[in-house]
């Protein structure tokens, strides 16, 4: 059996996170190393896709979950306007082997491309 990833342990109230959106398959957390003024992950609550080539193969509906989510957030937390990214791969900085978009929003540096 595949070990509970760090994000479905904090969905599980086994780590803390303040848990920011909740839908039936979705749910957001606030990034504990924020690379902007509001820096969000928004994470299918299933861990069985391990990045967005699979989730989007997978499961499409599902990703366009996370963008409305994603969506909701940004106009919640900011002025509605984001970048979502993912990060696939271990070269490419992907560290949580459990798809999650980075949402970035609120007074965006243009230059900077990084989550
Ligand atoms: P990635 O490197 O794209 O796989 O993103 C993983 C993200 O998870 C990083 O930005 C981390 O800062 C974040 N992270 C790791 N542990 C936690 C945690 N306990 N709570 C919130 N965010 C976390």
């Amino acid at each position: 059996m595949t070990e509970p990833s760090i994000f479905t342990r904090i969905l599980n109230g086994e780590i803390p996170g303040e848990i920011l959106a909740d839908t039936d398959r979705v749910f957001a957390i606030r990034d504990i190393a924020p690379q902007a003024p509001v820096h969000l992950l928004v994470i299918p609550k299933t861990q069985e896709y391990r990045d967005v080539t699979e989730l989007a193969a997978g499961d499409p509906e599902l990703l366009a979950e996370m963008v409305a989510v994603a969506k909701d957030l940004a106009t919640e937390h900011a002025d509605g306007e984001f970048r979502l990214i993912f990060n696939t791969g271990a070269g490419a900085g992907q560290t949580v082997f459990h798809v999650h978009a980075h949402l970035l929003a609120g007074g965006l540096d243009e230059k900077s491309l990084g989550a």
